[in-house]
């Protein structure tokens, strides 16, 4: 199984440090800022070979400069199409890529939405999905449309295992649930998710990881052909206008 350790960063981002049971090797997904990244790998004694940046934004590039300054030779890999955008990238990749990290292949899926070079890094049993889907939503439409970002979801959805890890790129899950349950109210699973991601919260503990069948379960934006969702945003039996009016709910809620 591939080690993940979590690093909260800035107010609620996620950057994670990855490393390979086999072999020890490291990398660090999205270094929002340097300085808890660099302390999170000196607590583990860890030095990486790479960044994998899921995309431009800068609250998942900001220590990227400065990680390369830390690890000469670190390699700095994103989408093709957002070279120029990530600081310090070194590599391009593509849909159907895979990235090795030791004796473990992270296949790259190319999800736009989002962004239009947003690109989730997915092992055997875990995935991150940057600010494509979060636990309980789904990142805002900024450089892609509706039909984009439903496509890239049931992408992640159909092309992973149910038992995958899902690591996203923020800690939003408490409020995206109880938003998801407002249209939800008769989901089990779903109140079930909200009462132990508020209990997580309440704690002070992460509400990351939790698998992709959970998701399915009770994320709405996995949900647009669920009869009920669709009847609480308008009955539309379009998963796609279902998908946008769940949306735009949630940009104003
Ligand atoms: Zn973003
Ligand atoms: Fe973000």
């Amino acid at each position: 199984m591939l080690d993940v350790t979590l690093v909260p960063c800035l107010s609620d981002n996620y950057a994670y440090v990855l490393r390979d049971p086999a072999t020890g090797e490291c990398a660090v997904v999205d270094p929002s800022e340097a300085e808890p990244v660099l302390a999170a790998l000196s607590a583990l004694g860890a030095r990486p070979t790479m960044v994998l940046n899921t995309h431009h934004h800068y609250d998942h590039v900001g220590g990227n400069e400065a990680l390369c300054e830390a690890f000469p030779g670190l390699r700095v890999i994103a989408h093709a199409s957002d070279q120029g955008r990530v600081p310090g990238q070194t590599g391009a990749v593509q849909d159907g890529d895979r990235v090795m990290l030791g004796g473990t292949a992270l296949r790259v899926l190319h999800v736009p939405g989002h962004t239009l070079g947003a690109v989730t890094y997915a092992s055997d049993d875990a995935a991150f999905t940057g600010d494509t889907l979060f636990l309980g939503g789904c990142g805002r439409l900024f450089e892609g449309d509706a039909a984009m970002m439903y496509a890239s979801l049931r992408r992640i959805a159909e092309t992973l295992d149910p038992a995958t890890r899902i690591f996203c790129g923020h800690e939003y899950t408490a409020n995206n649930l109880r938003f998801a349950a407002a249209l939800e109210p008769g989901n089990g699973a779903l109140l079930d998710a909200v009462a132990d991601a508020e209990r997580r919260r309440a704690a002070g503990e992460p509400t990351v990881p939790k698998t992709l069948g959970d998701e399915r379960r009770v994320n709405p934006f996995l949900r647009c052909d669920e009869p009920a969702l669709a009847a609480a945003v308008g009955g539309s039996h379009d998963p796609v206008a279902v998908f946008a009016a769940v949306r735009e709910r949630r940009n104003n809620w």
